[in-house]
């Protein structure tokens, strides 16, 4: 909250002072808007663009992004060269921040088939495949968000998927940001909807007489984005999936007696200019009430000068800074939370990352702003919020493929595992089941002249 001087800080707490359910009831996330309203609102629009198709795409794009001098809702490639215009510095910006998230994501590939031998003559493998056609969401609105571009279309290409669609709300002027179509162009992506919101995510799960219909769409984006996201998913006449439920952004870092209270400012910050419904949460561990009021005063001073500083008293306004003693706890409170963003400023911050168990992604150490992740290090930043980070990991490579199983089995692999199967199929009375099994024994023994 904000005392009468207009200060800028967090709510404090002292967990030794506290009951447990005090602390809990302050890391709870700010409650959303009711999901039933935003999905009456969703609804209709993935109607429309179902049986409407283009048009109705179109129709959205001029009453929600005041496109009106927009007449093809779809960019196809090859992009041209008077869309990407960029200044060099971006450009070069945009290629080592490509690069980087390149390699790390190709390193997860899993190329190698995975080959087990479970009896003699039984053998399971395992191979990946990238899924064909994805669809990605690069949320408009007000921002310009070239790095989500990249997060998500670095590892579809790495995936080797055949058909990159990315959406993304055009400008009033019926333009997209140079930026989003140089990364799109990069990334080999097929097209570009210039659409927002539900009526994006329609035309990508159910296609279009111009937009190509994917089988999986990823990407953040408000709750419309969200909401339409999870209504496709649960269409099986779309067969469409989703990559995860997506929230408002959080962080929550970690700062002990050896951090720098600048830094640990500076980090709170990056997060609550995202939005007055971003979470910031701040932990202190073993600090004295000097160097806590030195973060708050940081904290003060730096929003002050920040130009979207009006973002920042909204977020910071429904923030917490915790006082605790220990590492251990503090960890234990980070895993309760399970934030989308862990920072740790703290003097051996990998032996602290031992201890995590629900995090989306971790930055250690005082060098390693949360930033760098978010554009250019080459972790992805498309990360678990709301508290799923307990169930669900961050955008990956994995994200983009599916894992298909095979087994292979020999004569002697069947007479080893063909009894057990007998067995269980008897047991659950299926008895085509069975009698596969036995038909095939009952070849092998009349050849080998046995019984
Ligand atoms: P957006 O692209 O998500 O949504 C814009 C669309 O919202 C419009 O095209 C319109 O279709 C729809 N919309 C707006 N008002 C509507 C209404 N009243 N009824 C129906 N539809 C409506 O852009 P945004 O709104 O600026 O939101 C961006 C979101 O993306 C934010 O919530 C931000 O936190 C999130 N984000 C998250 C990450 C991340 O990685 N976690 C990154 C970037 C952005």
């Amino acid at each position: 909250g904000m005392n009468g001087e207009g200060r800028i800080e967090m709510r404090r707490i002292v967990t030794a002072e506290e009951k447990p359910e005090v602390i809990l009831e302050a890391l709870q996330r700010p409650s959303q808007r009711s999901t039933e309203k935003i999905m009456a609102i969703v609804q209709p629009i993935i109607k429309d663009v179902r049986e409407g198709g283009d048009k109705a795409l179109l129709s959205y794009t001029h009453k929600f992004e005041k496109a009106t001098s927009l007449t093809s809702p779809v960019l196809k490639a090859p992009f041209p060269e008077s869309m990407m215009q960029l200044p060099q510095e971006t450009i070069e910006a945009i290629d080592i921040s490509f690069e980087n998230i390149r390699k790390f994501h190709a390193a997860q590939a899993e190329t190698k088939t995975l080959e087990v031998e479970t009896m003699p003559g039984v053998v399971c493998s395992r191979f990946s495949r990238p899924i064909e056609r994805v669809g990605l969401y690069v949320p408009g609105g007000t921002a310009v968000l070239p790095s989500t571009a990249l997060m998500l279309g670095v590892p579809a290409m790495v995936a080797g998927c055949k058909k990159i669609v990315m959406a993304s709300p055009p400008r009033a002027d019926g333009k997209l940001t140079p930026e989003v179509v140089y990364v799109a162009h990069k990334v080999g992506a097929e097209s570009i909807v210039l659409a927002g919101g539900a009526q994006a995510v329609a035309a990508m799960a159910y296609g279009t007489e111009n937009v190509s219909k994917v089988d999986k769409i990823l990407g953040p984006g408000n709750q419309f984005v969200t909401a339409a996201k999870m209504l496709v998913s649960n269409d099986t006449t779309a067969q469409v999936s989703i990559d995860m439920p997506a929230g408002p952004s959080e962080v929550l870092v970690i700062a002990d007696a050896t951090s720098n209270p600048a830094f640990v400012a500076s980090d709170l910050l990056s997060q609550a200019e995202h939005g007055t419904d971003s979470q910031v949460v701040c932990i202190t561990v073993g600090c004295s009430d000097k160097q806590i009021q030195g973060i708050e005063e940081e904290l003060h001073n730096q929003a002050m000068a920040l130009p979207r500083v009006e973002m920042v008293k909204g977020a910071i306004s429904h923030s917490v800074l915790l006082v605790t003693a220990t590492l251990e706890e503090a960890m234990d409170l980070s895993n309760a939370y399970a934030p989308e963003h862990l920072i740790l400023h703290l003097a051996s911050p990998i032996t602290a990352r031992d201890l995590v168990t629900n995090a989306g992604s971790v930055f250690c150490g005082q060098w390693t702003p949360e930033s760098v992740g978010d554009y250019s290090a080459g972790v992805n930043h498309s990360l678990p919020t709301y508290g799923y980070a307990k169930q669900y990991s961050g955008v990956n490579l994995g994200s983009y493929v599916k894992f298909i199983t095979s087994s292979h089995l020999t004569e002697q692999g069947l007479r080893n595992v063909g009894p057990a199967v007998m067995r269980l199929a008897q047991v659950e009375e299926l008895e085509a089941h069975r009698r596969a099994v036995e038909m095939r024994l009952g070849v092998l023994d009349q050849r080998d002249g046995v019984g």
